[in-house]
C-alpha cells in the first residue's frame, strides 16, 4: 500500500492528510495566489531556476513579496522529493495571500500561505509519443493576464473539461481568431520545415518547456518564427505540438476530429522529441 505523501505547509513537513489551511485563506476564497509545477527526474528538479524566475514574475504581478529565497525554495524542493515516493516526481508549490477577513482589497500586512507537494510523475507513455494525441478547440474566453501562473484557474478548468468530455488530451484555444495556447500547455505548429509559435505576451503563459524547445530548435538551426498564428493556419499545419513540464513535447494528430497533416506524428516532431530527451539526459548527468 502506498504511504501517505509528505507535504510542506508554512514551515513544516507533515503528512498530506494532516495539512490544514484556514477557510478564510484568500487562495480558497478568491484564488488569490500563484503556483509552479516543476518536474524532477531521479531526484533532480529540471529547469528549477527558470521555474523560480517565473514564480517571481507571477508574485510581482500580484504584488506579493516572495516568502523564500531561491536557495531556500531549492532546498525545500529537494527535501520534499526525498521524502516522497517515485523516481520522477512533479513538485507543486503554491503561495497565496494568506488568511484575512473577506475583502477584495489586499490585507494591510498579509502572511502568505506556502504549500508544496510532490507527486509521482510518469513521463508520457510510449504509445502517446508514437501515435500522438487528439485535441478539441475552443474560443479563448479567459482573462487578459494569462502570463500570470495564477491559482484562479476556472477558465482553464472549464477548457480542459471540454476536451475531457470529448475523450481528448487538450483544448487548443483561439482568441479573436488567433492561436493562444491550450488549457495547460503551449502550442507550436509546423508548416513545411518551419516551426511557428505565438510570442510571449499577456495572452499566454510563458512556458518553461516551450523555452527549452525553442532553445533546441535554435541550436539545431531549425527555422523558427514567433508570430501570431491565424486559426486557418493552425488547421492547415503539417504538425501541431503541445509542450508542458509534465507532457514534455507531444504531437497533436487530430484536431476537432480532423487529422493534422498525415494524421501521424511528423518528422520534425520526432527530431525535436529526440533532442528534448537528449537534453534532459545531459542536464541530469550534470547534476
Ligand atoms: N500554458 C498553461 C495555461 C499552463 O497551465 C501550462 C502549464 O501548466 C503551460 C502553458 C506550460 O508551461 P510549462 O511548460 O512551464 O509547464
Amino acid at each position: 500500500m502506498a504511504t501517505t505523501p509528505t507535504v510542506y505547509l508554512n514551515g513544516r513537513f507533515l503528512p498530506l492528510d494532516e495539512a490544514r489551511i484556514p477557510v478564510l485563506d484568500r487562495g480558497f476564497i478568491f484564488g488569490d495566489g500563484v503556483y509552479e509545477v516543476i518536474p524532477s527526474y531521479s531526484g533532480h528538479p529540471f529547469r528549477m531556476a527558470q521555474h523560480l524566475a517565473r514564480l517571481q514574475r507571477s508574485l510581482d504581478a500580484i504584488q506579493l513579496p516572495n516568502p523564500m529565497t531561491t536557495a531556500l525554495w531549492g532546498r525545500l524542493a529537494k527535501k520534499l522529493i526525498g521524502l516522497n515516493e517515485g523516481r520522477d516526481q512533479a513538485v507543486y508549490l503554491q503561495v497565496t495571500r494568506g488568511a484575512a477577513k473577506r475583502d477584495h482589497a489586499f490585507p494591510a500586512d498579509p502572511t502568505p500561505t506556502v504549500f508544496m507537494m510532490s507527486n509521482t510523475m510518469s513521463t508520457p507513455a510510449r504509445e502517446l509519443v508514437t501515435n500522438g494525441c487528439a485535441c478539441v478547440s475552443a474560443t479563448d474566453n479567459r482573462w487578459l493576464r494569462c502570463d500570470i501562473k495564477a491559482t484562479s484557474l476556472l477558465g482553464n478548468v472549464l477548457m480542459r473539461q471540454r476536451s475531457a468530455e470529448a475523450d481528448c488530451l487538450e483544448t487548443i484555444m483561439f482568441r479573436d481568431g488567433f492561436l493562444s495556447e491550450a488549457s495547460s500547455s503551449n502550442v507550436l505548429v509546423v508548416h513545411g520545415r518551419t516551426v511557428s509559435a505565438p510570442p510571449n505576451n499577456h495572452l499566454v503563459l510563458p512556458g518553461t518547456t516551450n523555452d527549452v524547445v525553442i532553445e533546441l530548435l535554435r541550436k539545431a538551426r531549425i527555422p523558427l518564427t514567433l508570430r501570431e498564428l491565424h486559426e486557418d493556419e493552425v488547421r492547415a499545419a503539417d504538425e501541431i505540438w503541445l509542450t508542458s513540464a509534465t507532457k514534455e513535447v507531444l504531437a497533436v494528430t487530430r484536431l476537432d476530429g480532423v487529422p493534422v497533416g498525415s494524421g501521424k506524428p511528423g518528422p520534425l516532431f520526432k527530431r525535436v522529441y529526440r533532442l528534448y530527451q537528449n537534453f534532459k539526459r545531459t542536464v541530469m548527468r550534470r547534476n
